[in-house]
């Protein structure tokens, strides 16, 4: 009895850990997400080429890893929103993007 006592501790003590683990990993994917241009309104990527939104659409990732579907565009004041959405956890991951002579 003992035993099967331990054994459920131990896979509590481990699901714990993993599902620490795994909020933590999201906590430090959304830091460095928010740190770069574009992901969020306060820090959007300045469009000096339509390469550099491509570039920035195909590298941009979900706070879970997963890859982020085009839904298209949308205007805010000042700023221009490109939409998506990821593929594995349906979240909404929205790229920030203002053209150079928007800054003015
Ligand atoms: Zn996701």
């Amino acid at each position: 009895m003992d035993l099967l006592l331990y054994a459920l501790l131990l896979a509590l003590a481990v699901w714990g850990f993993r599902k620490a683990r795994g909020s933590f990993e999201r906590v430090r994917s959304r830091r460095r997400r928010a740190g770069l241009p574009g992901a969020t309104a306060d820090n959007p990527l300045v469009l000096r080429s339509a390469q550099v939104l491509e570039d920035a659409r195909a590298s941009v990732r979900c706070e879970c890893g997963g890859r982020v579907q085009e839904l298209g565009e949308a205007t805010r004041v000042g700023l221009r929103v490109a939409r998506g959405r990821c593929v594995e956890c349906e979240a909404d991951v929205d790229l920030y993007f203002v053209l150079p002579h928007m800054l003015n």
